[in-house]
């Protein structure tokens, strides 16, 4: 699956739940907490292909699901940029020294597996919008 197809996947599942929780008056910071990871395997399990296993994607106590995959994540699936061989097709906006540049035989993507930085409840509170593709307006270029 390409990101952009992920994104549109994941986006609808997302206002699905959203809106759930919207006609039963939560409030934001109810509705972030639903997207708390303990919370999510319990009752969102279709949410995440990890849940199934109980797995965390990062190793951390708290971890929020509100914004998977990141803000801050930059991608198009025809390619960014040619170096030397090879394509690269996503990159870090912020460049977080947690994220690095991951070589997969001829293609480059970001990988996000050792930076926290959207998975933490304030840094969700901090850039909070009810409409996920809000906050993710940027990623796709
Ligand atoms: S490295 Fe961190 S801040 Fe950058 S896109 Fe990945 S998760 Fe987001």
């Amino acid at each position: 699956m390409g990101y952009k197809s992920w994104f549109e996947e994941h986006a609808a599942k997302h206002k699905k739940i959203v809106d759930k929780l919207l006609s039963q008056n939560y409030t934001k910071e109810q509705i972030v907490d639903y997207f708390d990871f303990d919370n999510m395997v319990k009752n969102e399990n279709e949410f995440c292909p990890l849940y199934k296993d109980n797995k965390k994607c990062h190793d951390m106590d708290a971890l929020n699901c509100y914004l998977c995959a990141c803000p801050n994540f930059r991608f198009n699936d025809d390619g960014l940029e040619q170096i030397d061989d090879k394509t690269k097709y996503s990159f870090c906006d912020i460049d977080s020294k947690d994220g690095r540049a991951g070589v997969y035989g001829d293609k480059i993507h970001q990988d996000c597996s050792k930076c926290t930085v959207p998975h933490h409840k304030s840094y969700v509170l901090k850039n909070f919008n009810y409409d996920w593709t809000k906050i993710m307006k940027r990623c796709s270029l």
